[in-house]
């Protein structure tokens, strides 16, 4: 089985002319980007994300909602029950 490597993630910044995007880490030919459009927690469910990443939380929201998400999953699931 073929090792995947992590997923290369860009971000934007605004500038006078639209946004700028640019990598985390450099970035090799054929490589698949992603971006996180940094959504709200509310609603999270009615956006599900089908990247792929290995560490994608299965939901578009913002990085700072990824171990709530996780959480509310597991307990769902009953994957982790504490
Ligand atoms: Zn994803």
């Amino acid at each position: 089985m073929a090792t995947r490597a992590p997923a290369v993630r860009i971000r934007s910044i605004p500038s006078h002319c639209g946004l700028w995007f640019y990598a985390l880490r450099r970035i090799r030919p054929g490589e698949e980007l992603t971006y996180n459009y940094s959504h709200e927690l509310e609603g999270y469910q009615g956006r599900p994300c089908h990247c792929g990443a290995p560490d994608c939380v299965g939901y578009m929201v913002a990085e700072e909602f990824f171990e709530t998400v996780r959480r509310r999953q597991g307990q769902r699931s009953g994957k982790l029950r504490r």
